[in-house]
C-alpha cells in the first residue's frame, strides 16, 4: 500500500498527506473513544477539485474513504477500520465562507467550516443561522449535513435538512455534483441533494453548503422551571406552543438524576431541583424586557412551582450551560450505554415509564439520565450501573438496547434522532428499519457507489 501514498501527497501536497502515528492520532479514535482504527493515511485537502482527485485516485485503485469532519460523532460514523486499507479525508483545511448573500438570506460555505465559524460569519452579516449544538465549536458543516444535526433550536427552524438549499457534492466516482443553488422553490425535478443529508457519508463527500440565514432575534426570554411529572412537562410544553406559537425556540428536558448529577460536581449551580427541569426559550423580534413580562406573566397565570427567568445574558448562558454540559458531566462520572431515541412529544412520558419500568425489572438499581431535545420528542437515555460499582456495563449493552430500541419502536420512534447510526447502531437500524426503506437505501448506495468505497462498514 505505500506506493499509493506519493500519488496521493502529489494531489493534497506532502504536508497535507499524514502518516505517522504521531500526526494521524486525533483522526483515528471515535469522540468516546469506543473504536479506533488504523488508516492507510489520513489527507487534507484544501479545495473542491483537490477532494474530487483524492477521490477518483481512490475509485480507481478501490481505496475505501472515510470522510471526517470534526470528529464529534457519538456512534463511530467517522472512524477508519484497522485494516490499514482506508483513507481518512478530514475536511478542515475546506474551511472557506465562500459568499454571504444577505439580501437573499443565505451563506455558502466549504464543508470544513467549524459550525461555530458559520454562525459568526452570519452574525457579523447581522443574520442568523440558527444551528446549535454544544459540539459547536469543533463540529463541521460537512458532518453537520452528513448527521442530519438537529440540536437546541429544531423546534423553531428545523434541523439541517430544513436548513439547507444547495450542496455541491463529489460523487465516489470523483464528479463533481453541482447542486449548490440558494434557491427556496425549485419544482424541476427530484432533490438530489437530500440524498447526501443524513447519509453519514457513505454516498460521497459533502465540499459546500448554501444554507438559509434569519433575521437575528433581539429579544430572549429564557427560563429554568421545575415540574412534578413527564405529563406535566409535556402539558407546559403545549400550552407554551399555544400561547406564543413559533417564538417558543427551544424546550429542553433534564431528568432529576441529570440535576443530582449537576449538583455533585457544581454545588450551588442549580436554583432547585425538581422531579423534572425544563430549560424553555422564547425568541423574538423587539425588545427582551416585554418579552420576559410576558412570560413571567405567563409563568404567574400558570402557577406552576420552582422557577427562574434569566434577567440578562450572562444569566441566560448560565442556564444554557446547565443544560450543554450534560454530556461532559455523564463522562466525567463514568461510562453509560447512549440512547438518541425520538418518539412522538406526546409519547415521551409513555416511553419513560414503560422503559424505566423495563430497565429496573431486568437490572434493578439501574441508573437511567434521561435528557435532551423534548419539544422535538428527542431524548439523550443513557444507561450506567447495570451491576454494582458500574462494573462490566457493556456486558449489559445489547441487553439493554433490545429493551429500550423495542420500547422506542412500539411507540413508532427512531432509534437515532439526531446523532446518526455510525458503527454503534447499525445492527439495530437493519432490525427495527422498515425492510422496503432499507431496501430503497440499498439500491440508492448500489446506484451511486457500486464499487462500496464511501464510508465501509458503517449501516449502508
Ligand atoms: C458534547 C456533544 C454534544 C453534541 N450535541 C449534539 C446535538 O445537540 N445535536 C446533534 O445533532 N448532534 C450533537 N452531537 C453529535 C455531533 O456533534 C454531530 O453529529 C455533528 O453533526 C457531527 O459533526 P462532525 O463534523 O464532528 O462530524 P464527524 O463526527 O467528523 O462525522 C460524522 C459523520 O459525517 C460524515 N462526514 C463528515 N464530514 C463529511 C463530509 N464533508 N462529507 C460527507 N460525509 C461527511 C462522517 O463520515 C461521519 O459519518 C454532539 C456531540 C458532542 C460530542
Amino acid at each position: 500500500m505505500t506506493d499509493l501514498l506519493a500519488p496521493l501527497a502529489a494531489i493534497v501536497g506532502a504536508a497535507n498527506l499524514l502518516t505517522t502515528p504521531h500526526d494521524i492520532a486525533p483522526f483515528i479514535t471515535d469522540y468516546r473513544g469506543r473504536y479506533h482504527g488504523s488508516p492507510l493515511a489520513v489527507a487534507l485537502p484544501a479545495s473542491s477539485d483537490e477532494v474530487a482527485a483524492l477521490v477518483r485516485f481512490c475509485a480507481a485503485h478501490r481505496i475505501a474513504i472515510v470522510p471526517q469532519g470534526g470528529n464529534t460523532s457519538t456512534c463511530g460514523a467517522a472512524t477508519p477500520d484497522g485494516s490499514g486499507r482506508q483513507l481518512v479525508i478530514a475536511l478542515r483545511r475546506l474551511n472557506r465562507i465562500r459568499a454571504v448573500d444577505a439580501a437573499n438570506q443565505t451563506i455558502t460555505v466549504e464543508a470544513g467550516c467549524t459550525l461555530a465559524a458559520v454562525q459568526a460569519a452570519a452574525a457579523s452579516a447581522g443574520l442568523l443561522f440558527p444551528l446549535s449544538l454544544a459540539s459547536e465549536g469543533s463540529c463541521q458543516i460537512g458532518g453537520n449535513l452528513s448527521t442530519n444535526a438537529g440540536g437546541l433550536a429544531v423546534l423553531r427552524f428545523g434541523t439541517m435538512r430544513e436548513l439547507t438549499l444547495g450542496l455541491e457534492v463529489v460523487l465516489p466516482d470523483g464528479q463533481l455534483l453541482d447542486a449548490l443553488t440558494a434557491l427556496r422553490k425549485d419544482t424541476s425535478g427530484l432533490d438530489v441533494k437530500q440524498l447526501f443529508i443524513g447519509a453519514e457519508g457513505q454516498l460521497g463527500l459533502i465540499t459546500a453548503a448554501t444554507l438559509k440565514l434569519f433575521p437575528q432575534p433581539t429579544a430572549h426570554a429564557t427560563a429554568l422551571l421545575g415540574v412534578a411529572s413527564a405529563d406535566e412537562a409535556i402539558a407546559t410544553l403545549n400550552a407554551l406552543q399555544a400561547a406564543f406559537g413559533d417564538r417558543l425556540t427551544s424546550f429542553e428536558m433534564m431528568s432529576e438524576v441529570c440535576q443530582q448529577l449537576v449538583a455533585k460536581y457544581q454545588p450551588g449551580a442549580l436554583p432547585f431541583q425538581a422531579p423534572w427541569a425544563l430549560l424553555v426559550e422564547l425568541s423574538d423580534s423587539g425588545d427582551n424586557t416585554s418579552l420576559q413580562e410576558r412570560l413571567l406573566q405567563w409563568l404567574a397565570a400558570r402557577g406552576l412551582g420552582d422557577g427562574v427567568l434569566a434577567q440578562n445574558d450572562s444569566e441566560r448562558t448560565r442556564l444554557w450551560q446547565l443544560r450543554e454540559q450534560m454530556s461532559e458531566l455523564q463522562k466525567r462520572d463514568g461510562p453509560s450505554i447512549k440512547h438518541d431515541i425520538g418518539v412522538p412529544t406526546s409519547a415521551i412520558p409513555a416511553f419513560l415509564d414503560a422503559c424505566g419500568t423495563a430497565l429496573q425489572a431486568a437490572f434493578p438499581g439501574v441508573r437511567i439520565v434521561a435528557f435532551g431535545h423534548a419539544g422535538d420528542g428527542n431524548l439523550h437515555y443513557n444507561i450506567s450501573h447495570t451491576r454494582p460499582g458500574n462494573a462490566g456495563l457493556f456486558a449489559d449493552e445489547d441487553a439493554v438496547n433490545a429493551i429500550v430500541y423495542e420500547q422506542v419502536h412500539r411507540l413508532r420512534g427512531t432509534l437515532a434522532a439526531e446523532h446518526g447510526v455510525g458503527q454503534l447502531k447499525g445492527h439495530w437500524l437493519q432490525r427495527y428499519k422498515d425492510p422496503a426503506a432499507l431496501a430503497v437505501m440499498r439500491a440508492v448506495k448500489q446506484a451511486l457507489d457500486p464499487q462500496r468505497i464511501m464510508n465501509p462498514g458503517k449501516w449502508l
